[in-house]
Formats: structure tokens, sequence, C-alpha cells
């Protein structure tokens, strides 16, 4: 192991031992210059990326924070039809699927486009702001910690493509358009995605407790969140964020196939029963995914339609042909494609979120389309079920460890 070691740390007093999430390779991190990248030397995992230390991210967060909360108070869209003008909320979506007994995709609507994006925005604020005032409070590195978990869960980017999807739907019926509360929301979802990208985040953890150098021969246990390494017993939690910490998540083959099954069981369910009925003069017609995808491609939407085909129907089968891939190889210890897989793995566990455009578009067209006999939207089980897969199966990525693949070839158990 040590001949991939590039510096010995006692020579170098800004290196720091890291090891892969990905890959599990413990290797050290030189110093880094500004806005560059270190990468792992084994599997490409970006393992540290250096940012001018100075208050973007902090500003972005604020405002995006304060996007945020006027998204949440004023109307998304506005549809006028037959001298009638129905406009919505961020929460509309949430209350018009309760009223129409889906409770459990209302609750998932409320927390991916609200509950889950404000607390994001907010955490980072909260703990960009202590670290700037050079506070080293105990609960800052739970809370980063809470953020970081988060984060994929907030899905404002993702609600923004299922409202231009709604939107088009919406032009069939009658006179759109995009209030200031949308304006809000594709704001909120664009500073979001540029804290990502300017966010130090070995700096932000460093500045909440910086790591002490590890020596002695014994071995190591690296943090799965913050990648600090230690040389505590597996089960102890971590020092700065108080993650547990285990050396490969637990019970990690079982829990894949488990939500692997279940997702692959309720995939057919998802895509060819009805997500809703839109009933114009009275008369409801069923809607499915492939349908949706169709009406798109019939009125000239292509670039909209391929999303919506490749995030709907082909991103929950990549993700369970390739989650079973990786069950078989680390069970057969297959060394061919092991750099690839572990790239693939990252690719699904980054893309899920994007299936739930169609669940987004469905909460904004039931919360709006409610014009009586004229035009009526209503959610359908086929919702239920669709929502479920893309659940099931980010849970399904997330409990996958890619280093047992690692583990499995150097002959290892689990
Ligand atoms: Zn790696
Ligand atoms: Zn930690």
């Amino acid at each position: 192991m040590s001949r991939n070691v590039d510096t010995p740390l006692e020579e170098s007093g800004a290196a720091e031992e890291v090891a892969c999430h990905d890959c599990a390779q413990v290797q050290t991190l030189p110093p880094l210059g500004l806005r560059s990248v270190a990468r792992c030397i084994r599997c490409d995992a970006v393992l540290d990326r250096r940012e001018p230390p100075d208050s973007t991210p902090l500003a972005l967060a604020l405002a995006g924070l304060f996007c945020g909360l006027m998204a949440n108070a004023f109307p998304i869209i506005e549809v006028s039809l037959a001298g009638r003008v129905r406009s919505n909320l961020l929460v509309s979506g949430p209350r018009a699927l309760i009223s129409d007994q889906m409770p459990v995709l209302a609750l998932l609507v409320a927390f991916f486009s609200i509950v889950f994006p404000l607390l994001w925005l907010g955490a980072v604020s909260y703990v960009l702001l202590r670290v700037r005032a050079g506070t080293r409070a105990r609960e800052l590195g739970p809370l980063f910690r809470l953020a970081e978990r988060l984060r994929p869960w907030a899905m404002t980017e993702v609600y923004v493509i299922g409202g231009f999807v709604a939107f088009t739907r919406l032009e069939e019926l009658g006179r759109v358009s995009i209030g200031t509360g949308g304006w809000a929301v594709a704001a909120t979802a664009f500073l979001t995605f540029l804290v990502d990208q300017v966010l130090d985040r070995r700096h932000v953890w460093d500045s909440i407790r910086r790591p002490a150098p590890v020596r002695g021969p014994g071995p190591t246990l690296g943090c799965p969140q913050c990648d600090l390494v230690t040389t505590l017993p597996e089960g102890s939690r971590c020092p700065r964020c108080r993650c547990q910490m285990w050396r490969r998540k637990r019970d990690s083959l079982n829990r894949t196939v488990a939500l692997v099954i279940a997702g692959a069981a309720l995939y057919l369910p998802a895509n060819i029963l009805p997500i809703m009925a839109v009933g114009r003069l009275g008369r409801p017609t069923p809607d499915t995914i492939l349908t949706g995808i169709g009406e798109l491609v019939r009125r000239g939407y292509w670039p909209l339609a391929i999303i919506v085909l490749f995030a709907s129907v082909l991103v929950p089968v990549l993700k369970l042909v390739s989650l079973t891939w990786f069950v078989v190889a680390v069970r057969q210890r297959w060394r061919w494609a092991l750099r690839f897989r572990t790239r693939l793995y990252r690719l699904v566990d980054g893309i899920g979120r994007w299936s739930n455009i169609d669940v987004f578009m469905i909460s904004l067209l039931v919360a709006l389309v409610q014009f009586g006999v004229l035009a009526t939207v209503e959610p359908k089980a086929g919702a239920v079920a669709f929502a479920a897969v893309v659940v099931i199966t980010m849970f399904a990525a997330e409990a996958f460890d890619p280093r047992l693949m690692w583990d499995a070839v150097e002959g290892r158990d689990e």
C-alpha cells in the first residue's frame, strides 16, 4: 500500500491522508493549488477540489435561500381557461395530492421540492457563516454532514424540468404564463447548482476540524462522509462529523439485492398503469409515462421528449441492470472492467434523482388543472408506483458499496 503514497506525511505539513470513498485506496493528498482538482490514483473519483477561500459560496447560498423563500411565497404558473384563472404555489401540488387521496406522493413532492432544498441551502449558509466567523462549534460537523446527505434529495433542478413539461401540457388547455414564484424556482435551482460547483468541501471540513496526521502501523478507518482517516475501531463515531464509521457499508449486498428486486417488481406497473387522467369536457383520458412522451413528440418538443424518455424510462433500467451486474461481479470476484464499473456506479448514483421529472409534472398539473367539466387532471396509481421505483432505486444505489468490487479482486471477503 505504501508505494501508492506520494509524500510521507511528516515531510509536508499541508498534505493529508484520505481514503477514497469509491475504492478505499488510502492515499496522501498533496497540497493543492487554487482551482485544481485531486482525483483518486486508482478509480478517478474526485477527492478534493480547491477553490479560492472567498465568500462566493456563502453569497450564492444566501441568495439561493432568499430565492427559495420567494419561490414558496409567489405563484409558479398561471393558467386561464374560458375566463377563469388558476395559479399555484409550490405547496399547492402536495395539497392537491392529499385531497386526491395520495398522501405518500404528496409527502415525497413536499420534501423533495420544498423542505430539502430550503434545509440544504439553510444548513450550508449557516455552516459557511460560522466557519467564516472562525467558530469551531461541535454541531457544525453533524450539520454539514446532514447537508451533504440531503443534497441528492433536494431536487429543485429536477422540479424545473418537470415544470417545463407541465407548461407544454398546459399550453393545450389555455393561456399559460410563468409567475414570480416560477422564476424564483428557476433562480433557486441555478444558485443551488452554482453553490455545488464552487463549494470547497475539504476547506469547510478542515475549518470545522483540522485532521491530525495518522501515525502507526495499525489499520485505518475512513469516514464515509467527511473522508477523515482515523485509527478508531469499527463502529465508532467520526470525531469530526459524528457519522458512524464502518470499513464497508453494512450488509451492503443483501440490501442492494432486496431493493433491486423491489424496484424491478414495480417497474412494469409504473410504466404500464396510468400515472394521471386528463379529463376534457367530462371525458377522462388515461395518461401513462409513454403516452406522455408521445404527446411531447407529437407537439414537436423533441429535446424535452428525449430528456423524459431518458430520465423516466431508461435511467431506472440502467440502474437496475448495473446494480445487478455489480452485485454478481462482487460475488463472482470478476476483475473485468473494474474501473469502468466504479465510474458507472458514480453515474448511476448521480442521475437517479432526475427520474422524478414526471412526478413533479403531475403535482403541478393536478393543482392547476381544476376547471370542472372543462378540464381536470387527476393522479392515478401508476404515479405512486413510478415514484416508488425512483426512490427505491436511489436507495439501492446508496446501499451498494463500490469498494466491495475492489475488495473482491483483492481476495478479501465482505
Ligand atoms: Zn478511488
Ligand atoms: Zn466524518
